[in-house]
């Protein structure tokens, strides 16, 4: 652990430089990738054959079906680089939050995947925005990093429910999956610790944030007990058999409709996305944590975060997807609205 500080600070310092590059380099997004700028922020869908998904930035996505609405990975407060290098406390910006945060009277789950400050930090501000009946679904390490901070009765550990389903109410259920994050530096995750006990006060600095277990997850939203979308979400780069559903699933006869994949430091594991998209065979997918979440958060600019080679992975996924199957690269605020396929 003691090594670990000196090689975060220099990644970030490697980030930092690679910043000021980024604010004048245009993405050039390589064919088939299809990318969606921010539109309008879509109403609830009334019809139950729609799902909308808005990109909210980093791994965070909203999803909306008729009567069911879910955050993933919620974060908007975008620290600066600066904050991590010299450990201060990261602040949440509530004021970001809630110009940014959809409308949630009808939120029904928030997920986390893991407890890192860009999946988690903005977690209990935006629990105690919405109603007190929403549970906040994610590992051990993230409940016990929290409990100071939201409801105990709100958070839920899913580490011994890994590979079954785990009913949210009777039109949506979640399947969380053990899975991994791709190495930062040198084959290492950084602050990568779990959290085995609670804490008095929840985390404050980057090194604060440990990652715990990772997961992955699979919602099937429901209508009259059938599946009408099933949506595969990893919001970060995993090893082969990481977060991969159980055998049956993609046997059960409902497709994976919706693939939400996380593809920071992909380049760092030579295989991903590619046996994973072999085992989903989603119809369609969308790349999330492909941008820098240490600016100023705005829906107006996304910028890609240093180091993301498109190019590379449009040659990892012409090899295992069909041409017609459309792979979407969105900015924050963008929606990508879908009709269930019969
Ligand atoms: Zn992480």
């Amino acid at each position: 652990m003691p090594l670990l500080l000196p090689l975060g600070l220099l990644v970030v310092l490697c980030l930092w430089g690679c910043e000021k590059q980024s604010d004048t380099v245009s993405l050039t997004v390589p064919p088939p990738i299809i990318p969606i700028a921010a539109g309008p922020y879509p109403e609830q869908p009334a019809d139950p054959a729609w799902l909308n998904m808005v990109f909210l930035g980093a791994g965070g996505v909203h999803l909306q079906n008729a009567g069911q609405s879910v955050l993933a990975d919620p974060f908007f407060s975008n620290p600066p680089i600066k904050d991590w290098i010299l450990l201060r406390d990261l602040v949440v910006r509530e004021d970001v939050i809630d110009r940014y945060l959809p409308a949630t009277n009808d939120l029904d789950a928030i997920l986390v995947a893991h407890a890192h400050h860009d999946h988690a930090m903005d977690v209990p501000y935006i629990a105690a925005q919405v109603d007190s009946t929403v549970k906040v679904y994610g590992s051990e390490t993230l409940r016990n990093s929290l409990l100071s901070v939201i409801d105990p009765g709100r958070l839920v550990a899913l580490n011994g429910q890994a590979g079954h389903w785990v009913a949210i109410n009777d039109s949506l259920r979640i399947m969380p999956l053990l899975s991994g994050h791709a190495p930062h530096l040198l084959g290492r995750v950084f602050s990568s610790d779990r959290i085995t006990q609670p804490l008095a006060q929840s985390p404050r600095t980057v090194m604060d944030w440990q990652s715990g277990q990772t997961l992955s997850f699979v919602l099937d939203f429901l209508a009259s007990g059938q599946t009408r979308f099933r949506v595969y979400y990893q919001s970060s780069a995993a090893d082969p058999m990481e977060g991969y559903p159980p055998h049956g699933l993609p046997e059960d006869g409902k497709p994976v409709d919706l693939a939400l994949l996380g593809v920071a430091n992909h380049n760092r594991l030579q295989d991903y996305p590619v046996s994973l998209l072999r085992v989903l065979q989603p119809r369609q997918v969308v790349l999330l944590h492909w941008d820098v979440f240490w600016d100023d958060y705005s829906q107006t600019v996304t910028q890609p975060a240093p180091g993301l080679d498109l190019k590379a992975l449009v040659r990892k996924i012409e090899t295992v997807l069909p041409a017609d199957v459309p792979v979407y690269l969105p900015g924050r605020g963008a929606v990508l609205s879908l009709q269930e396929s019969l």
